[in-house]
């Protein structure tokens, strides 16, 4: 698909920026945004794909190439969903999933295939650390020289449950139900049930830090986190630490996701493309096709459908008739909602720096991004603080930076965001037994793909491109069958 605006920065409606001098509040520009298709009245699509995250341009892309005729339907006035590029003054920020590494198959294949290159995010390697501990009143400063020898060691440990790190959990960590009994007895515990079992070994200080890297990972609390969700980053790491951070936190694709989200636009065969169209009900026919009813009254018609409606926000999504019972219930559960991220500009430069603070800390984990250290990418858990508040945000991260001057704060709030309702995956205790394969499982002519539900880096962008590129092998299995 080639389309005229390909490279046009358009406002869109999501994200904000807020400077700190003049108090002014504005949008952000994107190049995701795109103008839609003129759909053709009547149109019977092989496929109608809800949703234009990296889940549905993989399944779009896919199935294009094979010649089925496919929609692609988004709510957002842009693709890309849970991630976006926008450039401000100069300067490139990623507003949802950002970091990539080439030990992540599907994605790699994408950054080959496409030839982008990656841009390293320079504190996620910072020597110079800011603690915060106590409910945050004491900062201590360290070097991770001094501390990741012992967290190494303490990691290794909490991830132990099984006298081999892990393994026997997950021995192909891209089957999540490679050891199905093993499996149910660790998902019962919560990423808190497994730091109360080790915290006797540890200091109070290295408890907090633990408490504030953990569940930087799952955005979430620890007893709402489940343990072997945990298991799963762990192995897909490596088993190891540094690895672990490297692969989730250190490499960003340079020239951004949003042009790996057009690139893979671009290359579909003659897609549809309808933006700021919402779907709001799916009707399975009598004869066994679709019809996908959206909010502004606009009912298209198709063989089949691909939902990749993220988990938080798909009990919103109306299907006649219901689906069954047990799918609905594991989608009404949901998942960890996630927390925040934003990035600010600081009027000079402090290097590589990284911090970390446990709950309740509302910024749990923050480092710097560029070069020279002039950008901050902070996190923080559930809707402790308020991004859009600059001065909130300004008093939390002088709590680990004193003397620090922020321009301006940029950022999207996902976890408020009706079309996402949280940021990245994270199960809780039970839901992988519970849940998964629930989750996954289509109900012709309904498939069903997300990050969200993907076996191996579930969560990730890694994750969105394995579910897109799964469901495509069933739908095509399935539209071969109805004409044979
Ligand atoms: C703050 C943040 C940080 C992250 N960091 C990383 C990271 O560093 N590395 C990494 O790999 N991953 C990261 N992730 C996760 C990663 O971005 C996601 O897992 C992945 O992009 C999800 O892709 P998806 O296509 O499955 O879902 P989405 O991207 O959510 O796409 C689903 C699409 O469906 C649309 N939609 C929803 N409802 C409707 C409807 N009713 N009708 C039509 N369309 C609808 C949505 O608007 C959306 O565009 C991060 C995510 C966030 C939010």
């Amino acid at each position: 698909m080639t389309t005229t605006s390909d490279k046009i920065m358009n406002r869109t409606q999501d994200g904000f920026v807020h400077h700190a001098n003049s108090g002014l509040k504005s949008g952000l520009n994107t190049t995701a945004t795109i103008t839609s298709s003129t759909v053709v009245a009547n149109t019977n699509f092989d496929v109608i794909i809800i949703g234009a995250g990296f889940t549905g341009l993989m399944a779009a892309r896919e199935l294009s190439l094979k010649n089925r005729k496919v929609l692609l339907v988004e709510a957002r006035d842009r693709i890309g969903g849970r991630t976006f590029t926008t450039e401000f003054e100069n300067e490139k920020y990623e507003m949802g999933g950002t970091w990539i590494h080439w030990s992540q198959p599907h994605v790699w294949a994408e950054i080959t295939r496409y030839g982008l290159s990656i841009v390293e995010s320079k504190g996620a390697t910072a020597d110079r650390l800011s603690l915060l501990f106590d409910n945050g009143s004491r900062l201590k400063m360290a070097s991770t020289s001094d501390l990741f020898t012992e967290v190494c060691e303490v990691m290794n440990t909490y991830s132990d449950v099984d006298g081999v790190q892990g393994r026997t959990i997950l021995p192909l960590p891209h089957d999540p139900f490679a050891a199905k009994e093993i499996n149910q007895t660790y998902d019962k515990l919560s990423m808190q049930d497994r730091l109360d079992q080790i915290s006797s070994t540890l200091s109070k200080e290295m408890y907090e830090f633990m408490d504030a890297y953990l569940s930087m990972n799952s955005q979430c609390r620890l007893s709402e986190s489940g343990f072997i969700d945990h298991i799963r980053w762990w192995a897909l790491g490596d088993y190891e630490t540094f690895r672990l951070f490297d692969k989730t936190s250190r490499y960003k694709i340079s020239e951004g996701t949003t042009a790996l989200a057009q690139a893979m636009l671009n290359d579909c065969h003659n897609v549809q493309l309808l933006l700021s169209t919402p779907v709001v009900s799916i009707n399975r026919t009598d004869d066994n096709n679709i019809t996908v009813l959206t909010q502004n009254g606009q009912l298209y018609a198709g063989c089949t459908t691909i939902i990749t409606i993220p988990l938080n926000t798909l009990y919103k999504t109306q299907f006649i008739p219901p689906l069954k019972s047990e799918k609905q219930r594991a989608i009404n559960e949901r998942q960890c909602r996630g927390g925040s991220k934003f990035a600010v500009k600081l009027e000079e430069p402090i290097g590589k720096w990284c911090g970390y603070a446990p709950y309740p800390n509302p910024i749990t984990m923050a480092f710097t991004d560029d070069e020279d250290g002039s950008i901050i990418i902070g996190f923080g858990m559930e809707d402790l603080i308020d991004i859009q508040d600059l001065n909130a945000v300004k008093f939390e991260l002088n709590k680990f930076l004193p003397d620090i001057k922020i321009k301006y704060i940029i950022g999207h709030d996902w976890r408020n965001d009706p079309l996402t309702g949280g940021t990245w995956g994270w199960y809780r205790p039970g839901q992988v037994t519970s849940n998964l394969l629930t989750l996954q499982e289509n109900e012709p002519p309904l498939f069903f793909a997300s990050s969200d539900t993907a076996n191996g880096w579930r969560g990730f962008i890694d994750g969105a491109l394995e579910s897109g590129l799964t469901i495509v092998r069933h739908v095509e299995h399935y539209l071969n069958e109805q004409t044979a």
